[in-house]
């Protein structure tokens, strides 16, 4: 089945003389890592085609892995076909001309909420997408050709989507991927450099949030970022959202939220957890994502107040069916 969507979506790349490719709003690692590397396979492979990434938004921990180019003109989509990658739903599409080329293909690992596109490839089991844009190399290896820098795009993405290779997604044929793009030449050192780097002013605001993090009876931890907390510091949304991993390890919290605010007053959430998912509660706050990794929006305290309750609930219920859960 993958291999006949594979074959399909290899056809429509070798036909089309113009692509454009886009990813989700507030990119991550996977999502930029899979768009550029798709686009430097392509590119290298087909010289001749015009190749564009169109995106609105940018992400500032992920620029070391350089810019997105000149993006495409309203007359480029006309004859283009268009590939939305790591992108659930339309409505997180990073950009509004998705669909004004001549077909469009999904990509993606979320959990199916809307489907769309003329051909859409999604494996959810998937630990990131940039995982499937290797296998879609792998699976045509004779035809295509993966740049240096492609290759440590994609594995930048698997690395950040699989938690360093922790979270459930990490499969065998993950680690049969990484090794192949690792003999590609890639430069693992400079890489893990950059992940892991980070400005002392953002160290310290981390450090000053660890005494903000709150707990329910239950064990939901979790954490309120304002905008005047946040700019007080000087600290991004990007970087505050990042704050989401201060509180992965307490024990007995198997569910933990950043509730961060827009600047529009409505509130970023970010949801993870482990043993058990998160997926659905973050549907019935205007969101969703992955089984122990989502995202959402609250538009008022009430609101907020509402998911923490939920959150500890749905914990409280799955500590009494399974005790003894670290
Ligand atoms: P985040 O906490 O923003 O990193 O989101 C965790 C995962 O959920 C990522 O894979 C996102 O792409 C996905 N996600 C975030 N927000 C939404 C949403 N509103 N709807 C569907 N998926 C989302």
């Amino acid at each position: 089945m993958s291999k006949s969507v594979k074959r399909k979506i290899f056809d429509r790349i070798k036909k089309y003389d113009t692509i454009i490719i886009s990813r989700h709003t507030r990119p991550d690692g996977d999502a930029v890592g899979s768009t550029m590397g798709l686009c430097e396979i392509i590119k290298a492979t087909y010289p001749q085609k015009r190749v564009f990434l169109d995106n609105d938004d940018r992400s500032e921990y992920m620029s070391f892995l350089g810019g997105e180019g000149e993006r495409p003109t309203d007359g480029d989509y006309k004859n283009a076909l268009v590939i939305v990658l790591d992108t659930g739903t339309v409505k997180r599409i990073a950009n509004n001309k998705y669909d004004k080329g001549k077909e469009l293909i999904k990509i993606d690992h979320h959990i199916i909420e809307t489907d769309y596109g003329d051909i859409s490839w999604v494996e959810e089991e998937r630990s990131s997408v940039c995982e499937m844009v290797a296998d879609f190399y792998l699976t045509f290896k004779d035809k295509l050709i993966l740049p240096v820098h492609a290759a440590e795009c994609i594995y930048t993405g698997i690395v950040t989507d699989s938690g360093r290779f922790r979270f459930k997604g990490t499969s065998g044929e993950t680690m049969r991927i990484a090794a192949e793009l690792i003999d590609s030449g890639i430069d693992l050192e400079t890489i893990y450099a950059n992940l892991g780097a980070e400005d002392f002013i953002n160290l310290k605001f981390r450090a000053s949030l660890i005494s903000k993090i709150k707990i329910t009876e239950n064990g939901v931890a979790y954490l309120h970022i304002s905008n005047a907390l946040r700019r007080r510091n000087g600290i991004s949304q990007e970087q505050a959202s990042a704050s989401i991993s201060l509180m992965e390890h307490i024990k007995g919290g198997l569910i933990w939220l950043a509730f961060i605010e827009n600047d529009d007053k409505s509130v970023r959430v970010r949801l993870r957890s482990r043993f058990l998912g998160v997926q659905e509660l973050a549907t019935h706050y205007h969101g969703g994502g992955h089984e122990c990794a989502s995202g959402a929006t609250v538009y008022s305290a009430e609101e907020e107040a509402a998911l923490i309750e939920e959150a500890d609930k749905l914990l409280g219920e799955y500590k009494k069916e399974n005790p003894g859960l670290i």
